[in-house]
């Protein structure tokens, strides 16, 4: 990973921003710019020189992470730690970013004498352009997901638990060469569908009922999100109405994606589909958001997104109708944002799988 790229990118935005540093604890941020995996990292960049800081913990993780900048290990409070890197490279002007510095951070950072500039989204907007090592984990980790859905529709049979399913998906995600989740894993059985973000109980399976399973992997910190909704048994024909609606919305969604396009235009181009269907107050959510380093990301796809979509974005599409009482349906891709077109990343059918 070009992480040396990432910061000069970063520091091209200095001059706009008014600062001459920029710091972060935030770490899916400081993955990105310095390649560290560990639970507790925080990363000063200068326009000289760039300071990494971690604890005891990962000192021989961020040698081996974080090869080409200098490294502290602290012991005391980060901010100490922090203000005395910003004091070495010189800094004035330090950008941080308050959606999440802790306000004991700030206030410890103020009171060592930095100054201190609130800057948002800086790193994330760089992150929504993702280069084709970051496309290849992703796909990876759609991979893996792909194979743990191929692998559950064998073994949907009557009786069979939303917990059950749930942690075999996981299982399978993880056998197939994930590291781990990239969240939990939500199904989601006949009535309990009407819920979008369900927790699985222990809930048995029935004839008719719709299954709704929400499953991600993650692959060296970048994540995948599909959904699927397969009916086992033949479902009632309001949920058949329902699942033809939804997957008319999908098909809307992906095929408004493309780059330069605003994130609200292929929310509606969905949302219209399932509006002219009489379902629209059943869709209760935004169409997408963006993956990566973190699961939810920009860019976004709903009503409110003006922001126009980067090439070589990753968003997902979405749409899903919920209805009290009856149950629920949601199709879900990620589609890689190209020139003219995006392209899908799932391989898993989205015409209604009948079991
Ligand atoms: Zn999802
Ligand atoms: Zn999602």
């Amino acid at each position: 990973m070009d992480h040396a790229g990432r910061r000069a990118r970063l520091l091209q935005r200095f001059d706009d921003l008014g600062v001459d540093a920029f710091c972060t604890g935030h770490l899916p941020n400081v993955r990105y710019l310095s390649g560290f995996s560990g639970s507790n990292g925080h990363l000063v960049v200068g326009v000289r020189a760039g300071v990494f800081l971690t604890d005891g913990r990962y000192t021989d993780q961020a040698r081996r992470e974080v090869a080409d900048l200098d490294r502290v290990t602290y012991a005391g409070p980060p901010a100490a730690a922090m203000a005395q890197a910003i004091g070495r490279i010189g800094a004035a002007r330090v950008a941080f970013e308050p959606e999440h510095l802790t306000y004991q951070a700030w206030a410890d950072l103020a009171d060592a004498g930095v100054e201190l500039v609130a800057v948002r989204g800086v790193v994330e907007a760089l992150r929504e352009t993702k280069d084709a090592e970051e496309i290849g984990l992703i796909q990876m980790a759609q991979d893996a997901a792909d194979q743990a859905f191929e692998s559950i529709v064998a073994k949907l049979d009557e009786g069979v638990t939303e917990r059950e399913v749930a942690i075999e998906l996981e299982a399978a995600m993880r056998r197939a060469g994930a590291d781990g989740v990239a969240f939990d894993t939500i199904v989601a059985f006949g009535p309990d569908g009407a819920e979008p973000h369900h927790r699985p109980t222990d809930r048995p399976l029935a004839p008719g009922d719709l299954v709704t399973m929400d499953l991600g992997a993650l692959v060296q910190g970048y994540h995948s999100d599909m959904t699927r909704t397969v009916a086992f048994g033949q479902p009632e024909a309001r949920l058949r109405e329902v699942y033809e609606a939804v997957r008319r919305a999908q098909r809307a969604g992906v095929d408004a994606v493309r780059a330069g396009v605003a994130g609200r235009h292929v929310d509606r181009a969905a949302r219209d589909q399932i509006r002219q269907a009489g379902l629209g107050d059943g869709f209760v959510h935004p169409l997408g958001h963006g993956v990566g380093l973190e699961i939810h990301e920009g860019p976004w796809l709903r009503a409110t997104a003006d922001g126009l979509l980067p090439e070589r974005s990753v968003v997902t599409v979405e749409p899903g109708v919920y209805l009290p009482g009856l149950g629920g349906v949601r199709i879900e891709d990620m589609v890689e944002v190209l020139d003219g077109h995006g392209r899908v990343l799932a391989r898993a059918p989205k015409d209604l799988v009948i079991l």
